[in-house]
């Protein structure tokens, strides 16, 4: 077994996940290389939205499949925007997306404004063995945005320990500290085994 796909059409995932798992001599393809496949993520959690993906993509292909999804979950909204991230204002629209988080929390004081990035990765191989990493990071959302990089919610979500929003760090210092790279870390750490058992 060499080939992993990748269940993902974001050239900038699939680059990070590649550079990672090619020390391991694996072949990596992302849905970019098949015809497209219909994936209806209507799952209740972080979980169970990366594994229906993963198993969508894996009973199509039939081979070895990695998903993942993230999202923010802000306490004074009860968790949301959570599993409806992407999705909160419009379809993937950041900027309507970061206006509505502020217009949601106008009225919430500042010690109040306590929320995580979460990530959770699912890979699936056909003979029916799961791997499920996770990875979180807690901050506080701001009521301007701050900073140039990243993407999503970036701007708004300030770490008190590095006196920074996400979006003010560089992309090696985001992953250092991030949901995604948290994730992939401890992803990778139970990969090889995984990979291997029959
Ligand atoms: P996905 O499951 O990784 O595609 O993430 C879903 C949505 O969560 C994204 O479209 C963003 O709105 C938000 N999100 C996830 N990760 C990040 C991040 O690292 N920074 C900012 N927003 C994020």
């Amino acid at each position: 077994m060499t080939t992993l796909v990748i269940a993902t059409k974001n050239a900038g995932k699939a680059r990070e996940y590649r550079k990672m798992l090619a020390p391991h001599g694996i072949e990596i393809k992302t849905l970019a290389d098949f015809a497209p496949i219909k994936i209806n993520e209507n799952g209740h959690s972080f979980e169970e939205n990366a594994t229906i993906k993963a198993q969508t993509v894996m009973n199509v292909l039939g081979l070895p499949v990695m998903a993942d999804d993230s999202g923010l979950v802000v306490d004074a909204l009860n968790g949301a925007p959570g599993i409806y991230s992407a999705r909160y204002a419009g379809d993937h629209d950041d900027a309507a997306n970061n206006a509505k988080l502020l217009r949601a929390l106008a009225d919430v004081p500042d010690e109040k404004r306590t929320a995580h990035f979460h990530t959770t990765i699912v890979a699936l191989k056909p003979d029916g063995t799961k791997l499920v990493a996770n990875g979180r990071i807690n901050g506080q959302i701001l009521r301007q945005r701050r900073g140039e990089n990243g993407f999503g919610y970036d701007p708004l979500f300030y770490v008190p320990s590095l006196h920074k929003t996400l979006a003010q760090l560089t992309a090696e210092q985001k992953n250092q500290v991030s949901h995604r790279g948290r994730a992939l870390r401890q992803f990778m750490n139970d990969f090889p085994e995984w990979w291997q058992v029959e």
